[in-house]
Order: C-alpha cells, then structure tokens, then sequence
C-alpha cells in the first residue's frame, strides 16, 4: 500500500539506494572472505595456523597451568603435598599485605608472548581465553569476592595504550562470575618505572606510595572483600603496594589473582 501510495521517482531512487547498500555489503563481505582465505589467523605465539583465535594445541601444551600443591596464601607451587595450610618460607618471612594470590599459568615463554600481545600489539581478542583460566584459577578468591579491581595504568601510559589490559581481563571475570569490577576505584597518583631490570627493594621503593583509592570511590571499597586483577606478578611489589591502598581505604580483605607468575624453582615448603 505504502509503495503504491509513494510518488514513482521516489520509489525508484528508494530501490536504487538499497541495490546499491545490497552491492556494498556484498562487496565489502567477499573482500573480508579474501582476506580470511589469504591470510589465516596465526597462534600468537609461534605463528603457525590456527583453527579459531589465541593459541595453538602445541603451544597451549606448553603452558604451565598452576595447580596444588601450592602455598595457600601466596599460590606458588610447590613439589610435595606438605598437607593442608602448610606456609611456604616466603609467606612467613615476608607476608604481603595481601591475604591470597593465585595465577593461572607460570610465566615462562609462551605465557610471556601471551601478557606482550595482549599489552603492546592491541591483542584483545587473547583477553577472553586468558580472563577464563585466571577464573578457573581464582574460583577461591572469587566465590567470596564483592569486588574486582585492576591494576590501575597512570594516565599517561593508558593514553598511550589505549586500554588497560588488567581490565580487559578483569571485565571477562567479572562476566564469567558476575563479581563486578570497579575499574576506576584504584587511581596511579603518580608515574612509576617500568619494574623491568629493578632489584627487589627498587621495585617496591618504586611503587611505594603511588596508588590512592579514588575519594568518590571510597564507599565501593570500604567493608568489601576485594580480588586485585594484573596481568603479571613479578616481585609482588605493584600488588602489595595496591593492596596497602586498598587496605587505607578500610577494604575488608585484598586478593590477588594474575594471568602468570613468575616462579624461580620448585619451591619447597618449610
Ligand atoms: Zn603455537
């Protein structure tokens, strides 16, 4: 009714405009089915063709999934079961400020490709797969978590990054376990290093004192229990130094929950 009801040059141009949108797609559509044939999605790790998107089956073999054995308050593994809430030495010589960490895989070389596409090459399409083991591994911390909260970049560097890769994978947790992320409620007051080629009393120097809990997010902090996100845990000197924010900001409790970890050798428990 409306078509017969419309003046004829109307309708025609009407036709011609969809024709040529119907072209468009089409066009646009071979065009990226050329470019999927020509060029097919490589595992970001060794390069080689890949069905689908991240890793491929011989490089996911490759990394070290942590599982327990391991340190109930710091997460590294160790090589015996020593039984239940047996410390490691690290644990009782240096406690963190932190109450827990857990890390999905050790960083070792195809962990470390994984952390640098995601961070420096734009790689978010790896955050998904990555979000998930951190879950997996995590599922202690986050069954009782109220809230995730990233590792925050300083503005500066997030300007030049674009996106903040803590909470790439903090948004996929929060959507594979439906803890919610308060992604700006930890704030970097003022630039920091790279923690790269620093001792271990630098990297906490470094940090020290340079995250602040944002006043207007003081209340989504204040008595809830808190699942820290990061991408990597080196040292431990970021977190602990996020974890004493978070704790001046009267959190209840402070966890820790990272892609990988590093490990200097099987750890033995005292
Ligand atoms: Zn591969």
């Amino acid at each position: 009714m409306d078509a017969e009801a419309s003046p004829p040059s109307r309708s025609i141009s009407t036709h011609l405009r969809s024709a040529l949108r119907t072209c468009r797609w089409a066009w646009s559509h071979a065009a990226k089915l050329a470019l999927d044939i020509a060029l097919p999605t490589l595992c970001v790790s060794c390069r080689e063709p890949v069905d689908g998107e991240g890793v491929c089956s011989g490089c996911w073999a490759k990394l070290s999934f942590i599982a327990p054995p391991y340190c109930p308050r710091l997460g590294i593994p160790f090589v015996y079961d020593p039984g239940p809430d047996m410390l490691s030495m690290e644990a009782i010589a240096n406690p963190p400020a932190y109450a827990r960490a857990r890390a999905a895989v050790r960083y070792d070389d195809v962990a470390r490709t994984l952390v640098h596409a995601l961070k420096y090459q734009d790689r978010t399409d790896l955050a998904p797969a990555m979000g998930r083991w951190m879950a997996r591994a995590g599922h202690e911390l986050l069954d009782g978590a109220d809230v995730l909260v990233p590792v925050p970049l300083h503005w500066r560097r997030a300007w030049s990054r674009r996106y903040n890769q803590s909470g790439a994978l903090a948004r996929i947790i929060e959507r594979q376990t439906g803890v919610t992320v308060a992604s700006d409620a930890l704030r970097r007051i003022r630039p920091t290093q790279q923690q790269i080629g620093l001792s271990k009393p630098q990297r906490a120097s470094n940090v020290q004192g340079a995250f602040k809990v944002s006043t207007l997010r003081q209340s989504q902090i204040a008595g809830r229990r808190v699942v820290l996100i990061d991408d990597v845990l080196t040292s431990g000197a970021t977190v602990d130094a996020c974890a004493r924010a978070l704790l001046r900001a009267k959190a209840a409790q402070v966890d820790v929950l990272v892609f990988a970890r590093v490990v200097d050798s099987h750890k033995t428990p005292i």
